[in-house]
């Protein structure tokens, strides 16, 4: 029966394409056209003679001009990939790197995963015959824990450096250790003794003054120079330049037509609305041409697509003619594409995204941007160490770079939602992400790098010192670090193991102990997506009814946990009666429809699941459930996240027992009207006010019990 199944899939296939031939070689020579007239495309023999002659590189073109889509195929042609070596394009999205891989790989005419593929956290599309690898930098610096040589890369391309994530600034400084060391090994003997009193008289020079203790026993084993190539859109290739020792940039030409720029005379009290109007403002007065509209986050752009959806149902029906698609970073990787896809005849496209579409992907077709002039950010108090997400103005470059999105392919119109003046109020270019976050996270994977000097690291921008040493506290009340600093073992090694937060690497370890694995990781997985919940506006009340079905007298946590049980017994109960799984899915999506739940963010958390839960399984970690037992969990929870305690003031409000920062609860919460004694919590949000998320109560007796290394010295 195998063979039989085998050859009718081939026949299908076979039938496909000859259905299809005249499209295949139609679509294939419009690539192919599209690929030559790139601006790129004329430099192609000079980029790769560059490549050869120079280790390090940096490249700055507009966006547009096919940097991330041109380069690795150039490089691949140009030989760099000789004996089975791979070239590497980091990307600090996701969307990006899996949507460039995709029409990389369409462009090479191959199967995605093959010769061109991306690997992101919890999807890894490569294979071994992988050349062209796009992923995340984060994805990189995971990697390197494994192969501190990066070994398999001949070329590693840092794009969107400009973009200065946290991970982008430490995959620099990594990089130009693991340059250093591969050049060393392959031009001198390299051994432990000699390395180690280098490593010890680090300070003499500031070229040499970190060396990783991973790195240094190559064992006379010799690797080929790693060409190192940054790529960046705005013109600040002079600080990149210098952080490598005066590396060449070079320049690359784009087009940009002219773009007019429109201010609102007043500020705006409610983007979105402000937003809608001017959707539909373009849309009635003026010509053809797609829109593309800025907005915060997967919340802000699902709200805007219904309320777009709606306001279409006013207009008459010749003026029906709307598309709108949303893209942001957890879309899953199936509806990424549409963005990509031209409107049916007559449509106008409204596109939805984040600052993904800043410069990471260029969308064709786009005459009109709309810019409220908002970004959401990471923002990281030492003093506190609280981090929280809030909406910040843009960056001077950020609002250009947004405009010019508009003059891709012949003159457009930016609206600037925002007066002229405030222009001038904004900041010239963004702070560096180093600078505004929480560093636990890469100072635990440096610490498993071998990197003991966290200060003393060559950091292309150093972070405070205060943040450094706060997040250090941070690992230390964690267990990831022992009182001097160093990696802890077994904890800190199984929580740099982990591809996540080290707070709920930290709580997946307890939960073993706790017997709530399992439940663990279904809360770390609901944990990690946005919104689960969803309300339209017309439907409050049955969203609300919807919601309570699902709510727990225990907290948020549970509450999430009984969504994803709840569905995953619906989706078990349809297969088990014999749908098939995709029917099952789809009935899955009504269920989802039916019951206000986000089916994007659920399928994220139930793909986030089975990979996390992989990771534990293989680190040998037991996977128990508490059953009703959820005194037994909620302790577990305590234990966890014991650093965001919080307890009830007379007001109503909550002070946070690490810093005594006042918050308040989120109106999301199942504790927004009958608040509990004592809480903790997972996520501050600071809009208005400083708003907590996802809360469980607590028994305050437990905090003392539980994490006596923080609550009795306090007391
Ligand atoms: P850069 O990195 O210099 O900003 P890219 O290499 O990303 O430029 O893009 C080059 C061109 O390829 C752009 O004009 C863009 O419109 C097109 N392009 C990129 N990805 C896709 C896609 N998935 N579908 C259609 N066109 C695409
Ligand atoms: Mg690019």
């Amino acid at each position: 029966t195998e063979n039989s199944i085998k050859t009718s899939t081939q026949l299908n296939k076979k039938n496909i394409q000859n259905g299809n031939k005249d499209d295949f070689f139609a679509r294939k020579q419009r690539l192919a056209q599209q690929r030559k007239s790139l601006p790129i495309a004329s430099v192609e023999k000079r980029l790769v003679e560059e490549v050869r002659k120079n280790d390090t590189l940096i490249i700055v073109g507009e966006t547009g001009s096919g940097k991330t889509t041109q380069l690795p195929q150039f490089l691949f042609n140009g030989g760099f990939c000789r004996e089975g070596k791979v070239i590497g394009v980091t990307q600090p999205r996701r969307v990006a790197a899996v949507t460039v891989a995709k029409r990389v790989a369409e462009e090479c005419g191959v199967e995605l995963g093959q010769r061109v593929g991306y690997s992101i956290r919890f999807e890894d599309m490569t294979s071994n015959s992988t050349r062209i690898k796009y992923m995340t930098d984060g994805l990189l610096l995971r990697e390197a824990l494994l192969d501190p040589f990066l070994s398999r890369y001949a070329v590693i391309i840092v794009d969107e450096a400009h973009e200065r994530t946290v991970h982008t600034d430490v995959l620099l400084g990594l990089l130009k250790n693991v340059q250093k060391a591969r050049s060393q090994s392959s031009s001198q003997q390299c051994n432990t003794e000699k390395n180690k009193s280098h490593n010890n008289s680090a300070m003499d020079d500031n070229e040499n003054s970190q060396c990783f203790s991973l790195l240094i026993p190559c064992q006379g084993r010799k690797y080929p120079p790693l060409k190192l190539i940054i790529m960046s859109a705005s013109l600040d290739a002079k600080g990149f330049s210098d952080y490598f020792g005066g590396a060449k940039a070079v320049h690359i030409q784009g087009r940009q037509h002219p773009v007019d720029i429109l201010y609102t005379l007043h500020a705006e009290r409610d983007f979105l609305e402000a937003a809608l109007i001017t959707v539909f403002q373009i849309h009635l007065e003026e010509g053809p041409g797609d829109i593309l509209v800025f907005l915060t986050g997967q919340e802000e752009i699902e709200s805007m697509e219904r309320l777009v959806k709606d306001r279409v149902q006013q207009l008459p029906e010749d003026k029906h003619k709307i598309q709108t698609v949303p893209i942001f970073s957890s879309l899953p990787s199936e509806q990424q594409m549409l963005v990509f896809r031209p409107a049916p005849s007559g449509f106008r496209k409204v596109i939805l995204a984040t600052n993904i579409a800043e410069t990471s992907v260029t969308i064709p077709g786009i005459k009109y941007v709309i810019d409220p002039g908002l970004v959401k950010a990471r923002c990281y108090n030492p003093r506190t160490g609280m981090e929280s997400l809030i909406t910040i103005p843009t960056s001077k470059a950020q609002a250009l770079q947004r405009s010019g999105r508009a003059g891709r392919e012949g003159p457009g119109k930016c609206f600037r939602l925002y007066p002229e003046s405030e222009f001038a109020k904004l900041a010239d270019s963004t702070v560096p992400e180093i600078k505004r976050c929480n560093l636990s996270n890469v100072i635990l994977q440096l610490k498993a790098l071998g990197v003991d000097d966290i200060i003393g690291f060559d950091f292309m921008e150093k972070p405070s010192r205060m943040a450094i040493v706060k997040s250090l506290e941070h690992l230390f009340l964690l267990g990831a670090l022992t009182d001097d600093y160093k990696l802890s073992n077994p904890v800190g090694n199984q929580m740099a193991r982990l591809p996540l937060d080290p707070i709920y690497a930290k709580s997946l370890i307890l939960a073993s102990e706790f017997n709530c694995l399992e439940e663990m990781l279904i809360t770390v997985a609901m944990l990690s997506v946005d919104s689960i919940f969803y309300t339209p506006r017309e439907k409050m009340k049955e969203a609300r009814d919807a919601k309570k079905s699902f709510a727990s007298q225990e907290g948020d946590h549970l509450t999430l946990m009984n969504v994803f049980r709840t569905s995953a017994e619906f989706l078990e109960k349809r297969k088990m009666s014999g749908s098939k799984d995709k029917t099952a899915e789809r009935s899955l999506g009504k269920w989802c429809r039916d019951n206000f739940i986000n089916s994007r963010s659920l399928k994220h958390a139930r793909d986030i699941h089975s990979q996390i839960r992989g990771h534990v399984e293989q680190m040998g970690l037991r996977v128990t459930s508490c059953g009703d037992e959820m005194l037994q969990f909620r302790r577990c929870l305590a234990a966890s996240f014991f650093l965001n305690a919080a307890l009830k003031q007379p007001d109503g409000s909550y002070r946070a027992l690490a810093n005594s920062q006042i918050v308040r609860i989120h109106p999301s919460s199942v504790f927004f009207r009958t608040k509990p004694e004592c809480i903790i919590f997972n996520e501050l949000v600071r809009t208005n006010d400083d708003f907590i998320r996802n809360i469980t109560r607590i028994d305050p007796l437990w905090l003392p019990e539980l994490a006596p290394q923080y609550f009795a010295a306090q007391s």
